[in-house]
């Protein structure tokens, strides 16, 4: 096996507000030409770099919206945040736990921070994905995935490295715990002091580090926290090192190889289902949602 490199490092210097509860940086798509096609299945990433919200008895949050085409996951790092959606999903998540909300053939969803924090306030620190599906699963029945930390697979790293949480895909044949369309890696990695450890992922793989805490080093070059660093499509492993504590969120996937034809919150194949999923939200046919 050869060494996969990093090919950038890529750092957001600009917010924007996603309702009036995520602050964010978008790193995917557009950033210094990270399109959806370069990282798919990951087509779009905010992240909630950690944040103080002040209390508020009225939660900040984003309200009902719709999504077609695609699967939403959230990973909470720090605060809380209830998410319902119209095929019946929701749930509360907090630090260390996620949602994998399937939207496929549409649902209604609303986002907002938990009620009880919201009105103690707090810093907040959330990611969330977009993860494409293929064109043979965009028209599938929701679902919704809660995923608390006490169901996601964790293995204790050797050399007191630290501890990393399989949340999709496999590690070291620990099985994720995410049910997902396509081949998709997503591992969660808290690094000790001067902890190492070891990713191997097929070249064609888009593949990506998100270092949440602390800094990394991957063959000789530091990404400091909030950074996101995007690997070649050359090469299979690699080594994060931790010179100081860090989290890193790690993400591997299989390109989808078909047209993408996206607006706001629907992804598609082509501009007639575009059109269509704008109809049928029009029409109602998303469901229903208060
Ligand atoms: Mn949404």
């Amino acid at each position: 096996m050869s060494t996969k490199k990093i090919e950038r490092i890529i750092q957001s210097n600009q917010t924007h507000f996603v309702g009036d509860g995520f602050k964010v940086h978008n790193i995917i798509p557009g950033i210094q030409g990270l399109s959806m096609q370069r990282m798919s299945p990951f087509i779009m990433m905010d992240y909630n770099a950690p944040h103080y919200f002040s209390p508020s008895e009225t939660p900040r949050g984003v309200d009902v919206h719709p999504h077609r085409g695609f699967e939403t996951v959230t990973i909470a790092y720090q605060g809380k945040v209830e998410h319902h959606d119209s095929s019946g999903g929701g749930g509360i998540i907090e630090e260390g736990d996620l949602q994998w909300m399937t939207a496929a053939s549409g649902v209604l969803h609303k986002e907002f921070h938990e009620q009880e924090w919201s009105k103690k306030g707090g810093s907040f620190q959330m990611v969330q994905l977009w993860v494409n599906l293929p064109a043979k699963f965009k028209m599938s029945p929701p679902k919704y995935q809660a995923l608390l930390n006490h169901c996601i697979p964790k293995v204790q790293l050797a050399n007191n490295a630290g501890i990393l949480e399989v949340i999709a895909g496999a590690y070291h044949g620990i099985k994720g715990a995410a049910s997902t369309f396509t081949e998709v890696h997503l591992l969660n990695v808290k690094l000790n002091q001067q902890g190492i450890a070891d990713f191997s992922f097929p070249a064609h793989f888009n593949t990506a580090v998100l270092v949440l805490e602390g800094a990394i080093e991957i063959d000789g070059k530091t990404i400091p926290s909030n950074a996101f660093g995007l690997f070649e499509n050359k090469g299979e492993s690699f080594t994060i090192l931790a010179p100081e504590n860090a989290v890193v969120l790690v993400l591997s996937g299989e390109p989808i190889l078909e047209p993408i034809a996206a607006h706001g919150p629907f992804v598609m194949n082509t501009r007639e289902e575009l059109m269509q999923a704008f109809q049928d939200f029009n029409e109602g046919k998303f469901g229903y949602l208060d």
